[in-house]
């Protein structure tokens, strides 16, 4: 027996004949307002972290802008702060994305291809791909989400962008746009993510035009969405596929339990542990400073703030949705004594 691995070996797995039913639970909705104001009035004087300098133009928006917004699976969504103020999705779109390609090509193609494991280091590593034979490991970090969208329906690069604006944009509720001003600056500073591609593409993991690829990942991280939009997708997928505002299915439920799975361990990078340690559900930032978490079942909190930890996740997001967390019940490894007994 070899313990060394290309990092990628799936676990044993001898169940598809047995029907997945789901972890239940419901949301005490009836609070939400009052700890969405609760939660942003307590964290709107952390300045603490920087913002995203390596793409010039996000280096120069407002700092202090804060919107936290939580959409119920029933369909209503509240919101606290700048809700609408508009902002591009960047790596959150990665979960999206990935969701749209587990619904085209399934399960296992997806997971031998992409991968759902921790790489363990920062979401742009080189040296990540390369400790790993030049598998891309998972869908969250930039290496793995390049070969995603390479994955997208669509026989031409124009085709492929269409689709996943379309897609994202059913998940949004309403059509999303891209913010060109963002996409230039991004354009200009993505080398990195271009030389991703064509280490991708030497390993052989890369079908088409890594270029092509690349700017296509590109175009979906500057895509604009606001707190608002992040709490609809996110409960897109806490409401097995069917955007809770649209009623429009846009995944399967197979493809959101899927989809979570792989955010809950690679959402917030190398932070991922430390994150489901503390808050316990499966969560995805942007460097932008959007961060989206999931509570399956029950809905979806968005949130906006710019300023980043080391890992390029939200600060004050990520101290909002620990509140609601906590305060809501979100945690999915919570468990109170049974009551019967
Ligand atoms: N577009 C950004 C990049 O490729 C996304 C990174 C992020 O949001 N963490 O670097």
């Amino acid at each position: 027996m070899s313990f060394t691995s290309d990092g990628n070996e799936s676990i044993p797995t001898d169940f598809d004949d047995v029907v997945q039913q789901v972890s239940t639970g419901t949301l005490a909705h009836q609070r939400i307002d009052e700890l969405l104001l609760e939660a942003h009035e307590r964290y709107a004087d952390v300045d603490e972290g920087l913002l995203a300098h390596y793409i010039p133009i996000l280096g120069q928006v407002e700092p202090d802008t804060f919107a936290i917004s939580m959409s119920h699976v029933g369909g209503t969504v509240h919101g606290a702060g700048d809700c609408h103020h508009q902002f591009s999705i960047q790596s959150i779109s990665k979960m999206f994305v990935y969701a749209l390609v587990l619904q085209e090509h399934g399960h296992e193609a997806v997971h031998e291809k992409i991968g759902v494991n921790n790489t363990g280091m920062p979401f742009n590593s080189v040296m990540a791909v390369e400790l790993n034979n030049g598998h891309p490991m998972n869908p969250m970090v930039n290496a793995g989400a390049i070969a995603t969208t390479e994955m997208i329906a669509g026989k031409s690069a124009a085709k492929k962008w269409e689709n996943v604006r379309e897609g994202l944009s059913a998940f949004a509720g309403r059509p999303l746009t891209l913010d060109d001003e963002v996409y230039e600056s991004e354009s200009e500073a993505n080398e990195r993510n271009k030389a991703l591609g064509r280490l991708l593409k030497s390993y052989g993991r890369l079908d088409g035009d890594p270029n092509n690829a690349v700017d296509t990942y590109t175009k979906q991280c500057s895509l604009n969405v606001t707190a608002h939009d992040l709490a609809v997708m996110g409960a897109t997928l806490a409401d097995g596929g069917i955007n809770p505002v649209t009623g429009q299915q846009v995944v399967s439920a197979d493809v959101c339990r899927d989809t979570l799975a792989a955010v809950a361990t690679n959402g917030l990078y190398e932070r991922s542990g430390d994150w489901l340690f503390e808050i316990g559900i499966p969560a995805k930032s942007g460097v932008s400073g959007g961060i989206v978490a999931v509570a399956p079942g029950k809905g979806a909190i968005g949130a906006f703030s710019p300023r980043l930890d080391m890992a390029g996740n939200s600060v004050r997001g990520q101290l909002a949705i620990g509140h609601l967390s906590r305060a809501l019940g979100l945690n999915l490894f919570a468990s109170a004594p049974d009551s019967g007994r």
